[in-house]
């Protein structure tokens, strides 16, 4: 399994100062999310959820990898979604249910706090 530091999520307000950046200003952050929206309903982008953090996206063909949060250090980690197919497969071929885990982080300890004594 290849993990690696995953840091190239654009949020809302990031599209927003990099569109604004190139044309007069006169955008607003419901222009973008609307845009956001019409990308989304065309199939060009997705979303996704990173812990408590802002909505991110990405284009779709790179969405399909599996974030991983740490909920001690707020590091993200991502998987190829491969990595992860068994274990949803699993969980419908006993009950049906068709899990999209990739819609939201993972939540655990990274390698590092895994490391690191919880008691001081
Ligand atoms: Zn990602
Ligand atoms: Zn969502
Ligand atoms: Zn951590």
């Amino acid at each position: 399994m290849i993990a690696e530091r995953h840091r190239d999520h654009l949020t809302a307000a990031d599209i927003l100062e990099a569109v604004a950046s190139k044309s007069d200003g006169d955008l607003d952050m419901a222009t973008v999310y609307r845009t956001l929206d019409v990308l989304e309903q065309s199939g060009a982008i997705k979303h996704g959820h990173i812990g408590h953090g802002p909505t991110v996206y990405h284009l779709t063909y790179e969405a399909d990898h599996q974030h991983l949060v740490c909920s001690s250090c707020g590091a993200t980690v991502s998987i190829p979604a491969r990595d992860i197919r068994s274990f949803i497969d699993t969980i419908t071929e006993q009950t049906g249910f068709i899990p999209q885990v990739e819609h939201f982080a993972l939540s655990g300890l990274c390698a590092d706090c895994a490391k690191r004594p919880t008691a001081e």
